[in-house]
């Protein structure tokens, strides 16, 4: 009987996640149609060999209920913690800590699922540095998302402790959906990486055109953020910045689709949106409840 099964993957900002989902999907990047709109932000990819296939769960972040998106990026991150066959917990070995999940999190009940802890950057840690760890968490494994050190050893645990399951999905579902939502998140996530630290959860992105049918692939995006003074950081002196961003995301874009795009990459302001139910679930985000209406 072959293993399946949804493994999230928890740390605090840094550990290393996106780095080790990356190594782990891969070039098998299977891109799923999820059924529930709600797990649409999670889901980040599939893992399958011979005989398991991991559904690989990402969390927006543990981050302090402070503001609308934070509450619900927190949400979402609970939510996949909780639906999780199998959690896996990364910290950064560079911090030389292995704090509690549950005080990480802030939980306020148990986690059913078996918790595996890999501690990453071991590449980065000296060899006294790794004994004491070792010595604090004697279960973790050493993992590096950067060099592929350990990760064979962290798959195979992983898939250990999957339940007995048919696989979930198919191996190459993609649905243009969800492409559209991978398009946004590397617009997003180019945009970050060329801002500085004043702007990130101000920033959303959203697709609103995406043509696949012709060559090259047109996408047109829209960087939507709060304040006037945010659209001319984006912009930059003379349209220098948002143009470094458009070129940057759309080489991105094109390595995940493997075809030519134009992107036409637009900034505006949208006073307030993380304040804005509306404008939270236009861009994707999932909301508790008793805000939805
Ligand atoms: P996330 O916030 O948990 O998604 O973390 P990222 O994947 O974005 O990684 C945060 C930083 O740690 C980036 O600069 C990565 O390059 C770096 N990083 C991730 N994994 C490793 C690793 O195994 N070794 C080292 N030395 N750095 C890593
Ligand atoms: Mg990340």
């Amino acid at each position: 009987m072959p293993k399946a099964g949804i493994i999230t993957v928890v740390g605090k900002p840094n550990a290393g996640k996106s780095t080790l989902l990356n190594r782990i999907v891969g070039e098998k990047l299977s891109i799923v149609s999820p059924k529930p709109q709600s797990t649409r932000n999670r889901i980040v990819g599939i893992n399958t060999t011979a005989d398991a296939q991991m559904i690989l769960l990402d969390t927006p972040g543990l981050l302090n209920p402070k503001y609308a998106l934070q509450e619900t990026m927190r949400r979402a991150a609970l939510a996949a913690i909780y639906e999780a066959d199998v959690v896996l917990y990364l910290v950064d070995g560079v911090e030389g800590t292995v704090p509690s999940l549950v005080d990480v999190a802030q939980l306020d009940r148990p986690i059913a699922a078996p918790i595996v802890l890999a501690i990453n950057k071991v590449d980065a840690l000296t060899h006294g540095q790794k004994e004491a760890l070792a010595e604090r968490a004697p279960d973790a494994l050493f993992v590096s998302a950067t060099t592929g050190d350990g990760i064979d050893a962290l798959l195979s645990r992983l898939s250990a402790l999957l339940p007995e399951s048919a696989f979930l999905y198919p191996d190459d579902e993609i649905s243009t959906q969800t492409v559209r939502f991978f398009a946004s998140e590397l617009v997003r996530e180019t945009a970050l990486e060329q801002l500085d630290d004043e702007v990130p959860y101000s920033i959303a992105c959203e697709i609103e055109e995406f043509r696949e049918s012709q060559s090259p692939v047109y996408i047109r995006a829209v960087l939507h953020v709060e304040r006037d003074s945010q659209k001319q950081i984006l912009i930059g002196a003379g349209g220098q910045r948002v143009r470094s961003i458009g070129r940057a995301a759309r080489e991105k874009i094109e390595a995940f689709l493997g075809a030519r795009v134009y992107l036409d990459l637009w900034v505006k302001v949208l006073p307030n949106w993380r304040r804005n139910t509306h404008a939270l679930q236009r861009f994707g985000y999932s909301l508790p409840e008793d805000r939805s209406q």
